[in-house]
């Protein structure tokens, strides 16, 4: 996180391993307009795993996965959160933190997960399969959020599901996830047919083909991958406990089935840390620029609303998975 009296420059030396120094310069006025921004508008700037390392490293104030951000923001003290990640996370940032204003700085971030279910579709599963308990992962809209029993992340599900005592459980909207948290329970699990854009392009073939290439590697995979892939990978983890295992195991040389600025944000804390990285980036994700950031706080723009009643019910379903 930067300093509060951090300059552009002395914040280069964080991102040298993964920022050529002549891409450096094209970011140093926004950076220095963003870091003055912040401190007249008592704001912070929540940044996903991700985004690209010079708003990860030198503008965000708080960094991690879309729930780690809205809980840590829950406990700051700022008037005003930019979001830098997409819809579904800072609508989350809101429902955590009602009284503070959220800011998104483009409203086509999005996400395929998200878009794959709406609330009518949940309202249907639970026709189809009475009585059977829905557990919503996070990367949903808070509309889809409001018609479950209970949210989790991909660091939670198995504990989420778990929880619940129930010998069946429709999971929505990843299929990945459920399949691969299937493959860990007794409990059945009923899934749907979402997919991450980004994580279902993996294949177990990629695997074998960066193991031929890098003999020694260790692959790490985030759950939102095909099972198959999961299977061929020597951990399967959110990026909170892919980030936790390159830290606690220091691999030489490492490779994250993810998206590709994580492998660089990861990097630039472990520089003894070899990283191969197969690149597959989030459209959605990199809609977020410094740019739009700056205007963002500059234009107050755009303000994230939820209705009163969505959210309460949206609400309850992120607070019993956090109280599990
Ligand atoms: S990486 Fe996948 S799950 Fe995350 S925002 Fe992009 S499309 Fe959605």
């Amino acid at each position: 996180m930067p300093a509060p009296f951090s300059t552009a420059a002395s914040l280069y030396d964080r991102v040298r391993r993964v920022i050529p120094p002549i891409e450096w310069p094209a970011f140093t006025d926004d950076i220095e307009a963003i870091l003055a921004l912040k401190r007249e508008r008592n704001a912070v700037i929540l940044a996903h795993n991700y985004q690209t390392p010079e708003i990860f490293h030198c503008v965000a104030d708080i960094v991690g996965d879309s729930l780690a951000l809205a809980r840590k923001a829950m406990t700051v003290d700022a008037d005003v959160m930019v979001l830098a990640g997409v819809h579904f996370m800072a609508e989350t940032a809101k429902l955590l933190n009602p009284g503070k204003t959220v800011l998104i700085p483009d409203l086509g971030a999005g996400c395929s997960l998200a878009d794959s279910i709406t609330p009518s579709d949940v309202r249907l599963m639970r026709q189809r399969y009475p009585g059977v308990p829905v557990v919503t992962y996070v990367n949903t809209s808070a509309a889809v959020k409001a018609e479950s029993d209970i949210c989790c992340t991909s660091g939670n599900a198995l504990a989420i599901v778990e929880s619940l005592g129930a010998p069946r459980v429709i999971m929505l909207p990843d299929e990945y996830l459920a399949k691969n948290i299937a493959a860990q329970t007794k409990v059945e699990i009923i899934a749907w047919k979402g997919h991450c854009e980004v994580h279902e392009r993996f294949s177990p073939a990629d695997i074998g083909e960066l193991r031929a290439a890098h003999p020694g590697v260790t692959v790490l995979a985030h759950p939102e991958c095909p099972p198959e892939v999961v299977a061929a990978a020597d951990f399967a983890g959110s990026t909170a406990a892919m980030s936790d295992y390159v830290a606690r195991h220091r691999p030489a040389r490492v490779v994250l089935m993810t998206e590709c600025s994580m492998s660089d944000n990861v990097a630039v804390e472990h520089p003894d840390v070899d990283f191969v990285r197969p690149c597959n980036l989030c459209p959605h994700m990199k809609r977020i620029t410094l740019a739009n950031i700056r205007t963002a706080l500059e234009q107050n723009s755009h303000v994230v609303t939820i209705d009163p009643h969505v959210a309460e019910r949206a609400r309850r379903a992120v607070e019993r998975m956090l109280a599990v």
